[in-house]
């Protein structure tokens, strides 16, 4: 598609409405995110829920899962019934809702509102992440530059999230907190609203229309889960039914690992792909699976690493304590900075006709992530004779953590968008997203290793994280070779 509205940063026009509105969205998911651990352990008196940490952690790992999961049923009814532009609009809307229930206090609304922000966000995501690619002809080389450009977004709003929600919820209280992560959402949908003509018609309908017969029994479906889900939700707040959390994260993990490999089969062996069509699905397969290992890997950094933040670092700067959060937001400005680097870098090594794979930077990426885990190898060799370290071992960390990123994530979106066949855009996306909530669920179980009280334990975690995931990382790599062929047949502008 060649666009006729203004460019953005040389890329097209669309780019900027995807870009702000998932920008906002990302302000309302991490700033909301950033609190609540906190606020479910916090004491009454504090306002809080007053959970046990087991629970607490528990919930949120289902969460971020969930909030995941959810982008395969939302990419398929982009694909299917609706077209990603509406998903993306009653996506916002739902998640906005759930903000604003959220803000409202009262226990009862915590988990409606957490619920609404997962329904919502399983339809935005994986939608907004497809559009993208569809701005771009399947022969121009802007595709992965752009990608970094909206994954700079991403992480423009995750700081603007972590900054506003993060004073708001000191010096006005949690609901305030809550409810300007729903003022983002709002802002981004008004900016969708005022520039979805720059989208030029893409994700306007669905890929393929579904028989009218086909069409209403998708409905009565969603319908069916819907009703379920209100059933479900009211017999547990009455006590009806008991929810244990821990229980049902540890089963999730297995749960979202079987309806990846499953629905990424079908679609490979039922979808009716020709065999280049095949041959590009393995290729994504393999960038998948780098997703996978990856994001359980990076996504320690809330758990494992921000543990070793806040018992085994130095934080105190004369008479300043820096907070342990603050470490974390090292990952957000090390994107912001990186990023326009690392796009006018693959526009650059295009120019001069170098083209590293999708597999090559993935597998790079994961093996740049690992040896982050390298580097707190030695650093807890120091934790563990009593000493505190200093704090650049874990910016260190992070810093290799977002190199590795941005080699690997955004390039996996690209990816997506440009090896699966069109009529399947939105749920490969989904499938994909899948990655994220797989790879969030085991962060979460392997840091459940990692015991603060034995800190002579830790040098060896990280040593054995670090050693298997550069591991995998060659195999990926070994790998490439045999798919890079696969990649190159994506190339031909007719596909
Ligand atoms: N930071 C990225 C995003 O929000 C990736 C999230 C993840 O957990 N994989 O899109």
């Amino acid at each position: 598609t060649q666009t006729k509205t203004k460019d953005f940063l040389g890329h097209p026009g669309g780019l900027s409405t995807l870009f702000l509105t998932e920008m906002w969205e990302r302000m309302s998911y991490y700033g909301m995110r950033a609190m609540l651990v906190l606020f479910m352990t916090a004491s009454m008196q504090e306002g809080g829920l007053a959970i046990t940490v087991a629970s607490a952690t528990a919930i949120y790992g289902l969460y971020t899962g969930s909030v995941y999961l959810m982008g395969l049923p939302g990419g398929w009814m982009a694909d299917r019934l609706i077209g990603g532009q509406k998903a993306v609009w009653y996506g916002g809307i739902i998640i906005m809702f759930g903000h604003i229930v959220l803000a409202i206090p009262n226990d009862y609304t915590f988990f409606i509102g957490l619920i609404l922000v997962v329904l919502g966000t399983g339809l935005l995501k994986p939608n907004i992440g497809a559009m993208v690619g569809q701005l771009y002809s399947s022969d121009d080389h802007r595709r992965d530059s752009g990608y970094t450009l909206y994954y700079l977004g991403i992480n423009l709003g995750s700081l603007i999230g972590y900054g506003v929600c993060g004073y708001l919820r000191i010096n006005m209280g949690w609901h305030w907190a809550f409810g300007a992560a729903a003022v983002g959402m709002a802002i981004g949908l008004l900016m969708y609203r005022a520039t979805l003509h720059k989208l030029e018609g893409a994700g306007a309908e669905p890929t393929v229309k579904l028989s009218p017969k086909a069409e209403k029994i998708s409905w009565t479906v969603i319908g069916t889960f819907l009703v379920g889900l209100v059933v479900v939700t009211y017999m547990l707040m009455n006590g009806m039914m008991t929810f244990r959390p821990v229980i049902v994260a540890e089963n999730f993990a297995i749960i979202a690992t079987v309806l990846f490999l499953g629905y990424f089969a079908a679609i490979f062996f039922l979808g009716n792909n020709n065999p280049n069509e095949k041959r590009q699905l393995g290729a994504l397969f393999l960038v998948c699976l780098a997703s996978i290992f990856f994001w359980t890997g990076f996504e320690q950094a809330g758990s494992s690493l921000n543990l070793f933040g806040q018992n085994y670092t130095d934080r105190i700067i004369g008479t300043f304590e820096i907070p342990p959060e603050w470490l974390q937001s090292a990952n957000s400005f090390f994107i912001i900075l990186l990023s326009p680097f690392f796009a006018a870098l693959w526009i650059n090594l295009a120019k001069r006709m170098i083209t590293p794979t999708y597999g090559f930077k993935c597998a790079l990426g994961l093996i740049i992530m690992a040896t982050g885990f390298l580097v707190m190898f030695f650093a807890a060799q120091v934790a563990a004779t009593g000493l505190k370290v200093a704090p650049y071992w874990l910016i260190a960390t992070y810093f290799l953590h977002t190199v590795g990123e941005l080699c690997l994530s955004p390039v996996a979106l690209s990816a997506v968008s440009k090896l699966s066949p069109k009529r399947f855009a939105g749920q490969m996306m989904g499938v994909f997203v899948l990655t994220y909530s797989i790879g969030n669920v085991v962060a979460g179980l392997l840091a459940g290793n990692f015991d603060p009280n034995k800190v002579e334990d830790m040098p060896n975690l990280y040593l054995q994280i670090s050693l298997f995931t550069i591991s995998i990382g060659i195999v990926i790599f070994l790998f490439t070779f045999k798919t890079k062929k696969w990649e190159k047949l994506a190339e031909q502008p007719s596909s």
